[in-house]
């Protein structure tokens, strides 16, 4: 696959120097497709299309209403509503129908055409739950990213640097990571790469266990006074490292 790079914004999330230079950069795509969506393209009648028909996930439709940009999120989620009643009514329709052949019987019988129809609507409604624009999106810019760390890390000594001073990754898209070197490095360089980098996820693994464990002692009367260190916030960047849930997205 060809992806395009976005050497910019990797720079700036290394230099940012978190747990994880991809939450960085997946939590700054979503700032962007967030206001994106409540923003004026969102009347691009294509987009509008997609929007209607896809729409967000549950964490999505929250960030949107974070926004607090009532009046375009109140136009988007009534069009929104609109198209989902049409594609609801179809299975409704069905339902009706499979129904209405057991009116008025009282024997236990069991209809497989009525059952069908209940999952048909069951399996309808779970998988738009799952259908988001916006996670769409960022898997999507987060593959260009994953590309560009790849690239970076190949061919610019400087960056090579910093990736080896960085935190490493966050137990979430460390196989991302991996995923992509595997897809465009050639073998050597893909064992040079894993080399590298598994060295970086033990020290910084031990690194913030020895932070936590630092968060929690701290609780004890005889620590009070002495100082935090780098362990006051240290419960949210093990959240991170854990699943890639950065502070924001847990706080939401
Ligand atoms: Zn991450
Ligand atoms: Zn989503």
């Amino acid at each position: 696959m060809k992806y395009k790079l976005e050497t910019i914004p990797v720079w700036d999330a290394f230099k940012e120097n978190t747990e994880c230079p991809i939450c960085y950069l997946s939590e700054k795509a979503e700032e962007r497709y967030l206001k994106f969506y409540l923003g004026s393209s969102v009347m691009n009648p294509e987009t509008r299309v997609e929007v209607n028909r896809t729409g967000f996930c549950p964490e999505h439709f929250s960030g949107l209403l974070q926004m607090r940009s009532n009046h375009s999120l109140g136009l988007l989620t009534h069009t929104h509503l609109e198209k989902r009643m049409d594609l609801l009514q179809e299975h409704l329709q069905v339902l009706k129908k499979e129904s209405s052949k057991l009116a008025g019987k009282s024997k236990l019988l069991s209809s497989k055409k009525l059952s069908s129809a209940i999952r048909g609507l069951e399996k309808h409604l779970v998988d738009h739950e799952e259908s988001c624009m916006i996670c769409t999106g960022i898997t999507y810019t987060i593959q260009r990213y994953l590309y560009t760390i790849i690239h970076l890390w190949k061919t610019d000594g400087e960056f090579r640097d910093f990736f080896q001073k960085s935190k490493g990754f966050c137990f979430h898209h460390l196989p991302e990571v991996l995923n992509m070197a595997e897809e465009v490095l050639n073998p050597g360089k893909l064992s040079e790469f894993i080399e590298e980098l598994i060295p970086i996820i033990e020290e910084n693994n031990k690194r913030i266990e020895k932070e936590i464990l630092w968060f929690t002692q701290k609780f004890d009367s005889k620590n009070f006074e002495k100082p935090w260190g780098t362990s006051e916030d240290a419960h949210y960047r093990t959240i991170q490292k854990l699943t890639g849930r950065t502070n924001n997205s847990i706080k939401r």
